[in-house]
């Protein structure tokens, strides 16, 4: 008797998994045919995705979670990797933002990857603040960097200039891949890049005068804000990586701090604010919030609704000096 119920309940159990894995590849294959899937890396990529296939039935999914920021030590998940599977494009950012899945990459060396910073100039991650400061305070030998193996910053979409650039980039790259929504993506790409040339005028006729303003940041990302609006970065204080800072780090940033009397600390929210606290405190410096647009709610607008908060915030910390 015993037997005979466990061969049933054996016989049905083969039955349920049967059928679950004949309704997966089912509607894997009718997927396939009817849909093209993009798989962007982060965040600015899904977002920068969106504006661009608006309009078309393309799907676009994000690789990482929409709260993970920058994918600074990252290290992917299986949910991760099955998307990645089913991706039909991939869109990252480069500049070594995606350097943790190079190995991942060449297993899909069938995959069409969209560089979106192809011809940008980057910065170098960190060490050009140093060399300024080190000609001037003669600080020899100092070569620490929190921001290990990674040789530029990554963080380009914060220079308007160069997020327009990425755009371009993605648009001509699918236009390419994908020729049947090619017109869609031309006219996507000219609307949006011409929401971002208006704002980004607007923030630099606002912010004219801010120029040559000295300020520390506390992630590499500011850098190419700073860069857009012309401000001195007095110091790097790089969050970004899993370094934790030490006390001697911090007296540091305080006395260049008190040195170049920068009165403007900004930081963010996607980390502790904290050590700009306790810097601001023992220099009377301000710390402002700003945003590296690199989490959000996926709405469409969300760079512009960022960009524009940043603004505020940098009208607020900069003008009133
Ligand atoms: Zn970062």
């Amino acid at each position: 008797m015993k037997k005979k119920l466990i061969a049933i309940l054996g016989i049905m159990l083969i039955i349920v998994i049967g059928t679950a894995f004949v309704t997966a590849a089912t509607r894997k294959e009718a997927r396939d045919e009817e849909k093209l899937t993009i798989v962007t890396s982060f965040y600015p990529m899904y977002i920068l995705a969106k504006n661009l296939t608006q309009g078309t039935n393309v799907d676009v999914v994000n690789l990482t979670e929409y709260k993970t920021g920058c994918l600074h030590d990252y290290q992917l998940t299986t949910s991760d990797m099955k998307k990645l599977e089913n991706a039909d494009i991939f869109i990252m950012n480069g500049g070594g933002m995606e350097s943790f899945m190079e190995d991942i990459l060449k297993s899909y060396p069938n995959l069409p990857i969209i560089n979106a910073s192809e011809d940008i100039t980057f910065l170098t991650a960190e060490e050009h603040h140093h060399e300024e400061v080190e000609t001037e305070d003669s600080h020899e030998g100092e070569t620490e960097d929190h921001h290990e193996g990674e040789e530029y910053n990554a963080h380009v979409w914060l220079n308007m200039d160069y997020y327009l650039k990425e755009i371009k980039n993605v648009q001509e790259g699918l236009a390419k891949l994908d020729l049947e929504n090619a017109k869609t993506y031309e006219e996507n790409g000219t609307e949006y890049s011409s929401k971002i040339e208006t704002l980004k005028n607007e923030l630099e006729t606002t912010l004219d005068d801010v120029k040559e303003k000295k300020i520390v940041i506390f992630h590499d990302s500011f850098a190419y804000l700073a860069q857009e609006l012309g401000l001195e970065v007095i110091h790097t204080v790089n969050l970004d990586g899993e370094t934790a800072l030490s006390a001697g780090d911090i007296a540091e940033v305080i006395d260049e701090v008190k040195e170049h009397q920068v009165k403007v600390l900004f930081t963010e929210e996607q980390y502790s604010t904290s050590i700009a606290e306790n810097i601001a405190s023992e220099t009377g410096a301000k710390v402002y919030v700003v945003d590296s647009l690199v989490t959000g709610d996926m709405d469409n607008d969300s760079y512009l609704n960022g960009m524009r908060q940043n603004m505020d915030v940098l009208k607020q910390a900069l003008l009133n000096q």
